[in-house]
């Protein structure tokens, strides 16, 4: 393309493509967003999905409007929920009345191969992820009635360090993975689920990938050369992410698109970048913009300037989109699931091919999760299933949480 493209033209372009491409979010935590709503709890009909919800971020109409074809749904707790492995159950339990409740909307999917099919069927291809592996209360069974109950993704931990993995947020324990974190990445290789790294210490995104089998995933983080928060990822692992087939999903929260924004935002954050849990930021954040003006909460065009710097860095091969949409504040131009296609107009005028846009849409995403599910088949002809809680790996010896 040798002419810049109107941000018309372009869009019309995108939603061409968008006729026959799927499209891959690869982080929505609208489940969670059910579970908090006062008037619903969980209960997905009484949510009812199908009406616009204009304060929050994610609904069928918006969904629809931003043509998106397969969302990887996060079964979220924060860390600090009492009985999590009970918790994060009923968010399961949320995502599977997602499918029930809306057959004509969603398809259950399980497969690298059900994106495509839902696509042709004009459905979203709904897949079950875990955010944060809290909820096995260290034990490594809760993976595999996970996987059975339709997980094909886990994040290992959320801004919290665990008993055996150190959160990137959070005062590091273990240097990394202990070896029931170790055990950990080796069964969901074993299950053909997707390790991700988002959330994690760059010591443990530097030893997954050293005893992880298969290609991992960041579902929702940026580069951290462009925005300095701990969220993001540092050059050294990108580098190592070509070898390991992998792929990085830039995400759209504001501080970790714009180190302004998360500079805007630190008297609310803890030392490890993290959003304070006694600050109410509902009150805290108006009262903050009349004293210094608007917050700078980063824009679609700098999310652009993240991708580009991943095709620098990495290439073409190893990006994909994860929104981390999840009924809070978002940046300018992706406000909520309507806007998919103004991100990939804006990649179109930006010079990126039509196949440059397909690989970042669906393809990568596909070709990460079939080689995981291949993995994960050879694995288990030759492996038995790791059985066992964290004190057989690690001894009993608990290091009490700080
Ligand atoms: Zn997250």
């Amino acid at each position: 393309m040798t002419r810049a493209l109107s941000a018309e033209d372009a869009l019309a372009h995108a939603h061409r493509l968008l006729d026959k491409l799927p499209l891959v979010d690869g982080h929505n935590d609208l489940p969670f967003v059910i579970r908090r709503d006062r008037e619903a709890k969980g209960d997905v009909r009484r949510y009812d999905l199908s009406r616009a919800h204009q304060r929050t971020d994610t609904d069928i109409p918006r969904l629809k409007a931003g043509r998106l074809s397969a969302q990887i749904w996060a079964a979220f707790i924060p860390s600090k929920t009492p009985q999590p492995a009970r918790a994060v159950l009923e968010l399961i339990d949320t995502i599977h009345q997602l499918h029930e409740a809306y057959p004509d909307v969603f398809m259950r999917a399980l497969s690298a191969a059900d994106i495509g099919k839902a696509k042709r069927q004009g459905k979203i291809a709904s897949f079950l992820a875990i955010e944060g592996g809290v909820g096995l209360e260290n034990s490594l069974s809760p993976l595999r009635v996970w996987h059975a109950a339709g997980a094909r993704l886990m994040t290992l931990c959320h801004n919290e360090t665990l008993d055996w993995v150190d959160s990137a947020t959070d005062k590091p324990r273990h240097n990394g993975l202990t070896e029931f974190g170790k055990a950990v990445v080796g069964e969901l290789n074993r299950l053909g689920m997707m390790v991700d790294l988002a959330h994690v210490s760059p010591d443990v995104m530097r030893q997954a990938l050293d005893i992880s089998k298969a290609p991992i995933v960041f579902s929702h983080s940026n580069a951290r050369a462009l925005a300095d928060h701990p969220r993001n990822v540092p050059d050294d692992v990108l580098d190592r992410i070509p070898a390991n087939g992998g792929i990085v999903m830039a995400t759209f929260v504001p501080d970790f698109i714009s180190r302004r924004s998360y500079e805007w935002m630190m008297p609310f954050k803890d030392s490890f970048g993290k959003t304070r849990g006694d600050v109410d930021m509902t009150k805290a954040l108006p009262e903050r913009e009349q004293q210094l003006g608007r917050w700078p909460r980063g824009t679609l065009e700098q999310l652009c300037d993240h991708v580009d710097y991943l095709l620098k860095r990495i290439g073409i091969d190893h990006i994909g989109i994860g929104s981390d949409f999840y009924g809070g504040p978002t940046p300018e131009g992706l406000e909520d699931v309507s806007r998919f296609p103004h991100l990939l107009a804006a990649l179109i005028r930006r010079g990126y091919t039509d196949t440059a846009i397909a690989k970042i849409a669906s393809r990568n995403f596909v070709r990460v999760f079939r080689a995981v599910e291949g993995v994960g088949k050879d694995l288990r002809k030759t492996e038995p299933p790791r059985v066992g809680r964290l004190e057989d790996f690690d001894g009993i010896e608990l290091v009490a949480p700080s």
